[in-house]
């Protein structure tokens, strides 16, 4: 049975991007002339993905196909937690967020300590066995908006919206010792522990950085965690404010003249007062 359906137009304006095709109103999509089995394929091994009968409905079954690689291919296989990709786009959005809000935002970068050991004594299926259990500890840690991700082989990466700096060295501490205090059954005679050594730097505020930037941060801790012996949270100071002229325009264009010749005087004369204020 052939089923013809017509691509839709994007809704609503919000769902409208400068990327998106040109989608032509009357064009008819024959769901027999694509080539699934690939994705098919994919989404066997996935058991996440439950797809609707093709026959009933192909476009309730194409969407799910699509939203099901979405997912593929934004989650870590090993894990289940966001992978380098997602983790960049969510870092990304952070950085926005930031500037546009002035909230504190904290990235942790950690990393499982002399992990090339449990492979070498005990076998990389155990060594995957330790990161899936150090993975299932971060998840539990941290809150629902906060997201954890694989960064790579042992490393992970935290971010948390909203974490005022206060708390930043105490969430990642918390981190550390409830894997530091893991028990991870490797076999039925073993049970193994590993530490992590975590690095974390805030955003810096209302001055618009790059995920690059921000992570290079936080590993330079990560860093110096490692070469200070391991098993311990090393932070960023918190960078100093610094606004350009062009986003104090956009911060404080809406005010008096009087307002803002305060505020200038205010910023230049006790830089460390307005940060605390801005918090
Ligand atoms: P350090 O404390 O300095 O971080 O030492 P380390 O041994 O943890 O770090 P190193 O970079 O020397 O070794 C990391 C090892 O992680 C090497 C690599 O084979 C292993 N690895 C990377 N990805 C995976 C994976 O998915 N599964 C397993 N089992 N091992 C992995
Ligand atoms: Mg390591
Ligand atoms: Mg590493």
């Amino acid at each position: 049975m052939l089923l013809n359906f017509v691509l839709p137009r994007p809704r609503c304006a919000h769902q409208t991007s400068p990327n998106w095709p040109t989608l032509r109103p009357d064009l008819m999509i024959d769901p027999a002339d694509l080539r699934l089995e690939g994705a098919l394929a994919l989404l066997e091994h996935d058991r996440s993905a439950c797809l609707p009968d093709a026959a009933k409905s192909a476009t309730a079954f194409l969407q799910s196909v699509i939203d099901s690689l979405c997912e593929m291919s934004l989650t870590d296989a090993l894990t289940g937690l966001a992978n380098r990709r997602h983790f960049r786009t969510v870092l990304t959005r952070e950085i926005d967020v930031v500037a546009r809000s002035g909230d504190s935002a904290l990235l942790l970068m950690l990393d499982i300590d002399h992990f090339k050991q449990i492979n070498d004594a005990h076998g990389h299926p155990v060594g995957d066995q330790v990161i899936q259990a150090v993975a299932r500890c971060l998840s539990h840690c941290v809150r629902p908006m906060d997201t954890v991700a694989r960064y790579g082989g042992e490393e992970f990466a935290v971010i948390l919206p909203c974490c005022q700096p206060l708390y930043g060295k105490i969430v990642a501490e918390r981190i550390r010792q409830s894997v530091a205090a893991l028990r991870i059954p490797a076999s039925e005679a073993l049970e193994l522990s590993v530490t992590i050594s975590i690095g974390g730097a805030f955003a810096p505020k209302w001055s618009r950085s790059s995920a690059t930037q921000w992570i290079d941060l936080a590993d330079a801790q990560l860093y110096c965690a490692k070469t200070e012996g391991r098993n311990q949270v090393k932070m960023d100071a918190e960078q100093e404010i610094s606004v350009s002229a062009e986003e104090k325009s956009l911060l404080f264009g809406h005010l008096t003249q009087s307002d803002a010749a305060w505020l200038e005087t205010h910023n230049n004369e006790t830089p460390a007062k307005t940060s605390t204020a801005m918090q």
